[in-house]
């Protein structure tokens, strides 16, 4: 067998993994299995999504349960014929929700604020991936 030499840091090696993303063969230490991609576009490739996609996603996601949850509450009040002053307020940090509720429904409300949490952590997990 040919020995070749990685083409990023020019260690000789039988074994050489072709680059996905640059077509550059590299060695064993140079390549990222689970991407398919050698160091190089593994870095260049996370830092493009951490920078351009995620943070979009989470505020979509946030912004998409805070709605939600205002709405059923909005529902549920005119449900009960009780325009007083119950409200819940579900406020994403992150992946950390601060919830408030005031009111004589207040319970019902953060009950459900905290199924719209449970909602959003298992989506952020999945968006994550
Ligand atoms: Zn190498
Ligand atoms: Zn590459």
């Amino acid at each position: 067998m040919e020995v070749k030499g990685c083409q990023l840091c020019g260690t000789l090696a039988h074994a050489t993994y072709a680059c996905t993303h640059c077509k550059r063969e590299v060695c064993q230490a140079c390549f990222k299995p689970e991407m398919g991609v050698c160091s190089e576009c593994y870095r260049r490739l996370k830092n493009e999504t951490s920078l351009s996609t995620f943070p979009l996603k989470l505020f979509l996601l946030g912004f998409v349960l805070i709605i939600s949850g205002m709405i059923f509450l909005i529902a549920s009040s005119a449900l009960y014929g009780d325009a007083q002053t119950t409200a819940g307020i579900i406020i994403f940090i992150g992946p950390i929700p601060i919830i408030l509720g005031t009111g004589p429904y207040s319970v019902f409300a953060i009950l459900l604020a905290t199924i719209l949490t449970v909602i959003g952590i298992v989506f952020f997990l999945l968006l994550r991936k």
